[in-house]
C-alpha cells in the first residue's frame, strides 16, 4: 500500500481569505458599485485606519512595497551622489529602492542574533555622502531602532524603516511605521497583512514628507493636469484598499497566532543538533512573518522535510551583493561573509496563522526525527 502523506503548505492563503470571505465580498461589491477605482474613498479610509493602527500621523497608499520605499527616498531629496546604508541581509527590494532613487546602497552586516542590521557596524560605514539608514525589520523582528536612532541623530542622517515584513511589531509599545522618519509597507499577498494583488503604503509623522509622497505617487500633481513635479504612477487601487480594510481588523489576531506557533517551535526545537532556532528574549517584538532556523546541513534537511510532505522556503538564497542586479557594483567585491553564510544556512518553516496544530506537530516531529536520525 502506498502511504499517503498530506502536504503541509508553507502558507495557506486560501484559509485566510475564507476567514474573511464575507467581508472581502462586501468590499468587492462596494467598490464595484461605487464606479470609482483610483484614489477614492476606500484608499482614503484605509489610509486613516492604517495610520491609526500604526500610531503614525499619515499613511499614503501606493502601488507596492518597493515603490513605498522608493518614494520615501525621493521625497526626502535623496538622489545621485548620495549613499544610503542598508542591511547586507535583506530582500533585494531594500537595495533596489535606493538604486531607483539614483543613490548608492551601502551594505552593513547583520547581528546574527537578530538577522537585522548590526548598529555597532554602522558608524564605520558612514561617509560625508551618507544621507540615511534604511533599516529592515527582517522576518518580523523589529530592528534595534533605539541604537539606530541615536547613531542617526549623532551624525545628522535620516532613519527610515523597511517595514514590509513587520506589520504590527512593536518596540517599547510603539509600532513599526512610527519608529523612524518614514516607513514603507508592502501588502504583497503573502505578507502578514496582504492584499489580493500588489499594494503598499508609506507611514510617517512628517507633514512635509507625507505631502511630497502624495504628490509623487500621482504623477507629481495635486490637481489633475497640473504637474509640479516629475512624479510616478504608484497608487493604491480602490479594490485593494477595500480588501485591506476587510483584513486589517484580523491582523493582531493573526499575528498572535503566529507568535503562539513560534513559541511552540522554539520550545520543541531547542537543543537539537545541527539546528539553530531564532534567539528569544530580545528587545524588539517579533510578529513572525517568517520563522527562520539555520542548519549547516540545510540541503539534507530540506530533502527530508520534503519527503515528509513539509514545504519550506529559503529567505533568501542569494544575498543582494551576489545577485546579477548588483554584479557591476562595488560591493560585489566587498566581503560580506555574514550575509553569505546566512544565505547558505537559513530555512523558513511554515508559520502562517492558518497552520493547524496537527500540521504544526507534523513539522516539529519531522525535524526532531531528522535531528535524531542524522546525528
Ligand atoms: C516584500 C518586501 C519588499 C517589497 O514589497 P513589494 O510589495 O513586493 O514591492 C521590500 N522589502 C522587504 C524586506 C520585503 O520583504
Amino acid at each position: 500500500m502506498i502511504s499517503t502523506i498530506s502536504t503541509i503548505p508553507f502558507l495557506d492563503l486560501n484559509a485566510a481569505q475564507d476567514e474573511v470571505a464575507a467581508d472581502l465580498e462586501k468590499a468587492f461589491h462596494r467598490t464595484l458599485r461605487s464606479g470609482w477605482f483610483i484614489l477614492g474613498r476606500e484608499c482614503q479610509e484605509f489610509e486613516t485606519e492604517f495610520a491609526r493602527y500604526c500610531g503614525a500621523k499619515h499613511c499614503i497608499g501606493v502601488g507596492n512595497g518597493l515603490e513605498a520605499l522608493h518614494l520615501i527616498l525621493r521625497a526626502a531629496g535623496i538622489g545621485p551622489g548620495d549613499e544610503v546604508i542598508v542591511p547586507s541581509n535583506t530582500y533585494i527590494a531594500t537595495w533596489l529602492a535606493v538604486s531607483y532613487a539614483g543613490a548608492t546602497p551601502v551594505p552593513v552586516e547583520p547581528d546574527l542574533r537578530t538577522f537585522n542590521i548590526n548598529p555597532t557596524l554602522i558608524e564605520r560605514a558612514i561617509t560625508p555622502r551618507t544621507k540615511a539608514v534604511l533599516g529592515v525589520h527582517l522576518y518580523g523582528r523589529v530592528a534595534d531602532m533605539t541604537a539606530l536612532n541615536s547613531i542617526c541623530k549623532a551624525h545628522k542622517i535620516m532613519l527610515f524603516e523597511d517595514a514590509a515584513q513587520a506589520h504590527g511589531s512593536r518596540l517599547n509599545g510603539v509600532r513599526t511605521g512610527a519608529l523612524g522618519l518614514a516607513a514603507g509597507f508592502s501588502f504583497y499577498p503573502g505578507k502578514n497583512l496582504g492584499a489580493l494583488g500588489d499594494a503598499g503604503a508609506v507611514t510617517t509623522n512628517s507633514d512635509d514628507l507625507a505631502e511630497k509622497i502624495r504628490i509623487l505617487r500621482n504623477y507629481g500633481s495635486r490637481k489633475k493636469y497640473f504637474n509640479e513635479l516629475q512624479g510616478f504612477n504608484s497608487r493604491l487601487d480602490e479594490i485593494q484598499a477595500a480588501f485591506l480594510r476587510a483584513k486589517l481588523p484580523k491582523l493582531d489576531e493573526w499575528n498572535a497566532r503566529r507568535t503562539r506557533l513560534a513559541s511552540r517551535y522554539s520550545e520543541s526545537l531547542t537543543g537539537l543538533p545541527e539546528i539553530e532556532i531564532p534567539e528569544p528574549g530580545l528587545a524588539g517584538e517579533h510578529t513572525w512573518h517568517l520563522y527562520v532556523i539555520r542548519s549547516n546541513r540545510r540541503t539534507q534537511l530540506v530533502e527530508f522535510l520534503n519527503s515528509q510532505g513539509v514545504n519550506t522556503l529559503i529567505h533568501y538564497p542569494v544575498p543582494p551583493h551576489r545577485s546579477g542586479a548588483y554584479s557591476e557594483a562595488a560591493h560585489s567585491n566587498q566581503a560580506l561573509p555574514l550575509a553569505d553564510s546566512l544565505a547558505d544556512t537559513v530555512l523558513s518553516l511554515p508559520i502562517g496563522p492558518h497552520l493547524t496544530d496537527a500540521q504544526h506537530l507534523v513539522v516539529i516531529e519531522a525535524i526532531q526525527n531528522w535531528a535524531k536520525r542524522k546525528n
